[in-house]
């Protein structure tokens, strides 16, 4: 089992794409033995996907319930990209509530406007990976489908 689930909602379908996503990205990215996905429902949270940057938690992301399956694998590949940064310790949420990227302490992350928050260095090399990552799996799904 590569991916645990937490929270109260259990989207078969999407859970299903999530793990066989995973599995793939595994295949060309480093990743945690233990990446966690908790589904939350679109009316409370204005996102699709985030990863939590938060020390005690580490390899868990949350998805919004309402993506179509088709959809999960993009947005997994930018919430992977993070998972990755995280691992390999280049992306360190810090307990005072910054965050260290490569080094450089950024503080208030949290409380900037969404233009700005997408310019962050970790947020411009995960939307600069993310289609590279997508394309693997997209090309590791065919091939193990041509396979089967
Ligand atoms: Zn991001």
């Amino acid at each position: 089992m590569t991916v645990s689930w937490c929270g109260v909602l259990r989207p078969v379908e999407l859970m299903t794409v999530a793990v066989h996503t995973v599995d793939l990205a595994r295949l060309s990215l480093l990743l945690p033995q233990r990446i966690e996905i908790e589904f939350c429902s679109g009316g409370e949270h204005h996102y699709w996907g985030a990863t939590v940057l938060d020390p005690r938690w580490c390899g868990r992301m949350r998805l919004n319930a309402g993506l179509q399956p088709r959809e999960v694998p993009l947005i997994l590949a930018h919430e992977l990209m993070h998972v990755h940064q995280v691992h390999t310790g280049e992306l360190r949420p810090v307990s005072s509530g910054g965050i260290m990227w490569r080094g450089v302490l950024y503080t208030d992350t949290a409380n900037l406007p969404w233009e700005q928050y997408m310019q962050l260095p970790w947020e411009m090399e995960a939307y600069e990976w993310q289609e590279w990552l997508l394309a693997e799996i997209l090309r590791l799904s065919t091939d193990k489908d041509k396979i089967e």
